[in-house]
């Protein structure tokens, strides 16, 4: 059991998500005096989370899973492709309880402020429950998508039905056989759980201000005798992620885009249409996301898949984006997404053209109509990124707040230090590796050399780190070069920092959030940092004295650390 009266730790975690997770092994595995804090009933992050209907991987389950333990990876057996949210939740418990990782962690602790004491060379972090935590050093597991953005529609509170954020689906299965549903939102979110609801509900209406290109998951089971062929290649499998930019098993053809006819080109596309998970965006031509005449070649293959499959013509024309290509924002991977709209009780409305104007008591106002309806889900999307930064009151050096430093997007060092927050790390944080990754393999890397880092510095004595302007700003100007020549900075996505339902973001000015070069030029760099003596880091360990005294004025009461 957690001790609630233990004020000071060497390190806090904030998060037990999957990063935190990992996180908290190598800690525990170091003998370190550390907790992990999370504001959630219990761990899991995003699985904890996000248990909508047709919530589930899209990175092939078996290459999302931790690579750490080989005895782990013998024992757990993924039973689909691309597994949903309550095995992934079922697979981060069991490993948390095998690896006896829980008694580190503490629930219902929402971190609401995080300040660098100076003097003491410590943070002091103050919880929601009142009492006030301590540590050398904190390490920011928050999540990339974990503050959830409803709109901002007049009258949300004055609905008399039920109605919550896709983040925030209920725990309890929600009775949905005839009712009237509607789902605002046609991200990887919404696309998941409009194609899983459509034939359960009553009456189903998709409410779609910008449609997004989508192509088939191609899910299917695992069988044993496919599990125990993956077991025996789990490091040929790794070996490969570590070798893509994306982190998957995928890897772009190498031929050119113009070095090979139409046809040739159409024959690619027709075997990646029918290939499980991202093959169809990522075993594409390279060409795909840097040039605008081959984008456009293949958004219009793309079209052509979604009017075969959708009945009536108006209906998918509207579900073919215009305002950007295929792959140019994060595509949702779809289940029979597109039949939905071939059935008699779903309805399609856009909203670019009739926008919403409010919520009623008993529904939604277009500017058109109103509508009626017993539950409105709002797929609405995330603060991304820097959201569960800004959230927490983060002060540095001479009480300078982090989300000022970043309120026109954040500038980091490899995307895990910041200069001005001495000791505050972030494995998987803005301008990382992780975001733009399959994800897992990238935390696996930050939390490798964060964790190595902290190795380095308590080897020597060291105390504090902090990484120099000089080094920020050359990181956060490479970070910014790899955008200019990808398609993607012109899209209004959360790659870029868009987000109509946040103050600030909704012009879609580009916020530098994702390292674009690639997971293996990422890992060459910041490998390279540690081998030259962490270069662009600077150390000191004069405080030790300051740090101990200071711990002693602020445990007035309170047990002091061993
Ligand atoms: P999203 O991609 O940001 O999509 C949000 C959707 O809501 C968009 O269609 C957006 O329209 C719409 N929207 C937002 N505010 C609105 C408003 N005020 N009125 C009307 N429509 C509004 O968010 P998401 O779908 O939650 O996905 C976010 C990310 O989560 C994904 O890209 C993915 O990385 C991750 N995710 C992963 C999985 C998986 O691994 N399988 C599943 C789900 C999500 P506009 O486009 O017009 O802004």
């Amino acid at each position: 059991m957690i001790d609630r009266t233990k004020s000071h730790y060497e390190v806090i975690v904030i998060g037990a998500g999957v990063a935190g997770i990992y996180q908290t092994k190598l800690l525990a595995d170091l003998g370190v005096d550390a907790t992990v804090l999370d504001a959630a009933a219990d761990l899991g992050g995003t699985w904890y989370w996000n248990r909508y209907p047709g919530a589930r991987f899209d990175s092939e389950s078996y290459t999302y899973g931790f690579s750490f333990s080989k005895e782990l990876l013998n024992e757990w057996h993924w039973k689909e492709r691309f597994s949903s949210q309550p095995e992934n939740l079922r697979y981060l418990n069991y490993v948390v309880d095998k690896f006896d990782l829980r008694k580190y962690m503490q629930f219902n602790c929402k971190v609401e402020a995080a300040h660098f004491d100076e003097a003491n060379e410590l943070w002091r972090l103050r919880i929601n429950d009142g009492r006030e935590l301590t540590s050398r050093f904190v390490i920011m597991a928050v999540g990339l998508l974990s503050v959830p953005t409803p709109p901002r529609l007049k009258g949300m509170e004055t609905f008399k039905g039920r109605s919550f954020h896709t983040f925030y689906w209920p725990h309890e299965p929600v009775d949905m056989a005839g009712k009237k549903v509607a789902v605002i939102g046609t991200g990887a979110t919404g696309i998941q759980v409009i194609a899983e609801i459509a034939d359960k509900v009553g009456d189903l209406t998709v409410f779609q201000r910008r449609p997004n290109w989508s192509a088939p998951l191609n899910n299917g089971p695992i069988s044993d005798a496919e599990m125990a062929d993956i077991r025996s290649r789990y490091d040929n499998i790794f070996a490969q992620c570590a070798r893509t930019p994306g982190g998957f098993e995928h890897e772009p053809d190498r031929r050119g885009f113009y070095e090979v006819s139409p046809e040739e080109r159409r024959a690619l596309w027709d075997r990646l249409y029918d290939t499980p998970g991202f093959a169809i965006w990522l075993r594409n031509f390279r060409e795909i996301f840097t040039d605008e005449k081959a984008n456009a070649e293949f958004s219009e293959y793309i079209a052509d898949r979604i009017r075969r499959r959708v009945h009536a013509p108006a209906v998918a024309e509207k579900l073919i984006p215009r305002d950007h290509g295929f792959g140019v924002q994060r595509v949702p991977m779809e289940t029979r997404y597109f039949e939905v709209y071939n059935r008699d009780n779903v309805r399609l409305v856009d909203i670019s053209e009739t926008p919403i104007v409010e919520v009623t008591e008993t529904g939604l106002r277009t500017t058109e109509r109103d509508y009626d309806f017993d539950i409105i889900v709002y797929a609405t999307g995330f603060d991304a990124i820097t959201g569960a930064f800004d959230h927490i009151d983060i002060q540095g050096v001479g009480a300078a707040k982090l989300r000022d430093k970043w309120s026109e997007g954040p500038s980091t060092f490899l995307g895990m230090l910041v200069h001005g927050f001495p000791n505050l790390l972030m494995p998987a944080g803005p301008q990382s590796g992780s975001a733009s990754t399959n994800y897992p393999r990238g935390i696996e890397t930050g939390v490798n050399w964060c964790t190595k880092l902290l190795e380095y510095m308590w080897d020597r004595g060291y105390s504090r780190a902090e990484p120099t302007l000089e080094a920020e700003e050359r990181w956060t100007a490479h970070v910014k070069k790899m955008y200019s020549s990808m398609l993607m900075r012109k899209a209004k996505s959360w790659f870029t920092g868009y987000n109509s339902n946040v103050a600030g973001h909704e012009h879609g000015k580009v916020r530098y959030l994702v390292y674009n070069g690639g997971a293996p030029k990422y890992v060459s760099k910041i490998n390279e940092v540690a081998e030259n003596g962490y270069e662009g880091i600077v150390f000191s360990s004069g405080s030790t004295l300051a740090h101990r005294r200071g711990l002693e004025a602020v445990s007035i009461g309170e047990k002091t650390p061993d």
